[in-house]
């Protein structure tokens, strides 16, 4: 047994005072909670549970939902029987409009309540509307595949295949530019040949490869693009053809319209010397191919 001391006494009391005072605020804080959850729960969407920004009413049952969310339900329901998600009352010629009224009390309270909620909100209403300035961007195609022809001088590896990757754009029209936009193509035969890789802007014009064989196989493409562009790199696959002249397939892709324009703009030196010798190396090329 120990003594028990006037500063033992002190400490316990302090405890326990402690102890009450902790239970006080978190009791006070449960009770806040509680109001905050229910305010909550009047300020959301009950179909998607977050916070109601944009409030529609419900004209047969007044019941409240938001913009996005009855939009989205109203594309799998026939307009004039439009059902409501809670109490299934339809209600024809259905356009969700936002309740203005509704709406500026719903904000008064989140912006009360919920601070932190009605400024993420604002910056996801300015993006919204720097998203509708920016223009649509363009689908370009990607165009690969092989050509294929019988070599007749040969006996064995008869099949001459060029493989390739070129861009048509939205008209469906070639991009004399195209090498401003793919920066490099990597070939994978497989194994059957050595990896090819043609880079833009130093030897080549095009990013073909001519081989010769006597079979088929499954070739990796990986286009890559100028970095200005921001978009990540494509990976195609295509089965090699011999079927008369080959196989040409397409793939879709998006460049954002600012990005185009700045690269098209720019004056690159490296482009415009290397078209000057464009000549020299068509005739190089050729005579590769027949080595
Ligand atoms: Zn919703
Ligand atoms: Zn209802």
């Amino acid at each position: 047994m120990t003594d028990f001391t006037a500063k033992d006494f002190q400490m316990a009391i302090q405890e326990e005072k402690n102890y009450f005072d902790e239970r006080k605020t978190s009791h006070t804080v449960t009770k806040d909670n509680e109001m905050k959850e229910e305010l909550y729960h009047d300020l959301n969407c009950s179909i998607c549970l977050e916070l109601n920004f944009q409030p529609v009413k419900l004209a047969s049952c007044s019941h409240v939902f938001c913009k996005h969310c009855l939009e989205k339900l109203r594309l799998y329901t026939k307009n004039n029987n439009f059902p409501c998600p809670l109490c299934r009352q339809t209600q024809s010629k259905f356009e969700p409009t936002v309740d203005e009224k509704i709406q500026k009390e719903f904000h008064k309270k989140i912006q009360e309540e919920f601070p932190n909620k009605m400024k993420e909100h604002k910056v996801y209403l300015e993006e919204m509307r720097k998203e509708a300035l920016e223009p649509k961007p363009k689908t370009y195609q990607l165009l690969f595949g092989n050509h294929h022809s019988i070599d007749r001088s040969r006996d064995k590896n008869k099949h001459c295949w060029t493989t390739f990757v070129d861009i048509r754009n939205e008209t469906g029209a070639g991009i004399n530019d195209n090498r401003r936009i793919i920066s490099k193509v990597t070939y994978d035969f497989n194994g059957y040949f050595p990896k090819a890789v043609r880079k833009s802007l130093n030897k080549h014009t095009t990013y073909d490869v001519t081989r010769w064989g006597w079979g088929t196989f499954d070739i990796e493409i990986k286009v890559e693009f100028v970095r200005d562009l921001n978009i990540p790199s494509i990976f195609l696959n295509h089965e090699l053809s011999f079927d008369g002249d080959g196989e040409t397939k397409t793939f879709p892709f998006e460049l954002s319209v600012r990005n185009l324009e700045k690269i098209l703009k720019k004056k690159d030196g490296t482009y415009h010397s290397s078209r000057g010798r464009t000549k020299n190396r068509t005739k190089n090329r050729t005579k590769n191919r027949w080595r």
